[in-house]
Order: structure tokens, then C-alpha cells, then sequence
């Protein structure tokens, strides 16, 4: 059969190593603090039909801009096509109670082309936050197909090796149009290396390395060469473009209702919010009757 390799990826603390130890059958350690998976780790898995996996557990990385050691490990084997450890599919582990940030991510990679599958993981705690989930809107409008994970319960595994197997039916449509980020720049860049994904470009640019996608010198003294602020400024600009691309799509596939939630902590936060809501009008009534 065939060997399909495969990355799981996602923030700290979505459970991706628990994901990884119930696909391999191998028990790293997990933990509840960011950064316990400090390098690449592999373990096989069985997949349906006649296929194998390899499956590789990466640090935990907030999104592609990278600022920290974790992150530029998996930076730079997304970038790499070379790596021998370049993945067939990505896998993008979630946390169904943090999936507005941690959908961050999830855009960067599946606009890098790679074949990207959402795992929404943590689901048990659903009910007992109010959130139930549009799966069919979401895996349209995020173009992708998504597994609804327990890695507690050990739910919804079965069908992410499905879904994993099935890899060549993913979409490779992205998510942002990367040209929005900075259009007349984008074209530019467009026209000098046609061969060249935009978005993979721009992230090589704004990393200042090459991790052997292109030559540097190709790039220094052109007018290509931004200065530091300037991508500063066009990176923030691409967060701010995702995050409203994130909060369109949950605006319709996520519903939290926390008058519905059975956790005891989601009902005490809005009791307290009507309650610091409710001091604050009588302290300003006292103020008005101060000052009159
Ligand atoms: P990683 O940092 O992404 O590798 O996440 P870990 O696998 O280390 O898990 C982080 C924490 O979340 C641990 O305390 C896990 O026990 C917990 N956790 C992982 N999966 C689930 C799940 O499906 N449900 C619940 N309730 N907790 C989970
Ligand atoms: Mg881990």
C-alpha cells in the first residue's frame, strides 16, 4: 500500500499530541502548557484500505508569521518541498472553544496549496458551552473538509483517517486572495516569478529567509525590498483580512448560546457581566447627582 505522510498541525494546547498518540497508538507525553512538543515527532498509523500513515507531531505555532523557534520549524518544512518529511496533508487541530483564533492558522496553511483538513478537537465540551457548529456551511465556506473530534472520548477519529485517505478531494482554493494584502506590490511580485505561489512569496519575504524556495539575491536591491515597518504594517494588514474572512464564516456556522451552556463558569460570566454592567449605571447616576 501506500505511505501517506501526514502533519498535524495547529496552537498550543489544541491537542494535537492527544490526536497524534490515538492515531499512532503511541503515548507522548501531553501536556496543558505550551511548547512540550519542542521538535518533530513520528508514529505510524493504519488507514483504511491498504494505506499507512506517518504522521508527524509539530510544535505548537500560532500562525506562519513567525516570531519564536517552534514556529520556524514548521515554517520552514511547509515552505520546503524538498523536506523529506513535506507533507501530503496537513491536518489543522482546533479547539472548538477557541476556534476564532485558532482558525489563524488554518488559513495560512491551506493558502499555501497544501491538501488541508480541519480537525475541530475538544468537542465533548460542546454542550456544555452552548456551541453547536454548521459542519456543512463550514466545511464550504472554509473549503475544506472537517473532523469532529473528542481526542478525550476518542470520538471522530475513524472518520479523520477517512477524511485523510480521501486527501485528494480537498480543495485547494485559499482562503485570502493573498494580492489584497498589498495589490500593486503583489503584481509586481506576480510578474517576476510567475512560477512562484504568491502567498509562499510573501512569506518568504516578510521571514527574510530563503528556505530554498528562491534566490534572495533575486529579490535584494530590486524594488522588491520593503522596509521592516512596511511588512510590519502589510502583515497586520493580512491578520486584520483573515480574521474578518474567520468571522464571516463563524458569523453563520457557529452558534454559542450561553443561556444554553450547562457549564457553571459560562453562566456566572454573564451574570457578572450584568452585574458590572448594572454598577457601572448606578455609579454614573451617583456621578450625575455629584455633579449637579
Ligand atoms: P497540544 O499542545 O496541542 O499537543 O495539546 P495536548 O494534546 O497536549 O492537549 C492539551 C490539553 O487538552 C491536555 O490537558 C489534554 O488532556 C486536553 N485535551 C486534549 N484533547 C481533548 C479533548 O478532546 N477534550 C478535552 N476536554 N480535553 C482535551
Ligand atoms: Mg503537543
Amino acid at each position: 500500500g501506500t505511505t501517506l505522510k501526514i502533519a498535524l498541525i495547529g496552537n498550543p494546547n489544541t491537542g494535537k499530541t492527544s490526536v497524534f498518540n490515538l492515531l499512532t497508538g503511541l503515548n507522548q507525553q501531553v501536556g496543558n502548557y505550551p511548547g512540550i512538543t519542542v521538535e518533530r515527532k513520528s508514529g505510524t498509523c493504519r488507514l483504511p484500505g491498504d494505506a499507512k500513515g506517518l504522521i508527524l507531531d509539530l510544535p505548537g505555532t500560532y500562525s506562519l508569521n513567525a516570531s519564536s523557534m517552534d514556529e520556524n520549524v514548521v515554517i520552514e518544512l511547509l515552505l520546503n518541498k524538498t523536506d523529506k518529511d513535506y507533507p501530503d496533508v496537513a491536518v489543522v487541530v482546533t479547539d472548538v472553544e477557541n476556534l476564532k483564533r485558532n482558525l489563524l492558522l488554518f488559513t495560512q496553511i491551506k493558502d499555501l496549496e497544501i491538501p488541508t483538513i480541519l480537525v475541530i478537537n475538544m468537542s465533548d465540551r460542546m454542550e456544555r458551552k452552548g456551541i453547536s457548529l454548521d459542519v456543512p456551511y463550514l466545511e464550504q465556506h472554509l473549503k475544506t473538509h472537517i473532523a469532529l473530534v473528542s481526542s478525550r472520548k476518542g470520538t471522530g477519529i475513524d472518520h479523520l483517517k477517512q477524511l485523510i485517505v480521501n486527501y485528494k478531494g480537498l480543495s485547494h482554493e485559499p482562503c485570502l486572495n493573498a494580492s489584497g494584502i498589498d495589490p500593486e506590490y503583489f503584481n509586481r511580485l506576480r510578474h517576476a516569478f510567475p512560477n512562484q505561489l504568491l502567498y509562499k512569496l510573501w512569506l518568504v519575504i516578510t521571514q527574510d529567509a530563503n528556505f530554498g524556495i528562491i534566490d534572495m539575491k533575486e529579490l535584494q536591491g530590486t524594488s522588491f525590498t520593503k522596509t521592516k515597518s512596511d511588512l510590519k504594517r502589510l502583515q497586520q494588514k493580512e491578520t486584520i483580512k483573515r480574521y474578518q474572512f474567520i468571522n464571516d464564516v463563524l458569523k453563520v456556522g457557529q452558534t454559542i448560546d450561553t443561556s444554553n451552556a450547562k457549564d457553571l463558569r459560562a453562566k456566572l460570566d454573564r451574570v457578572l457581566t450584568h452585574q458590572v454592567f448594572g454598577y457601572a449605571i448606578f455609579f454614573a447616576i451617583l456621578m450625575l447627582i455629584f455633579q449637579s
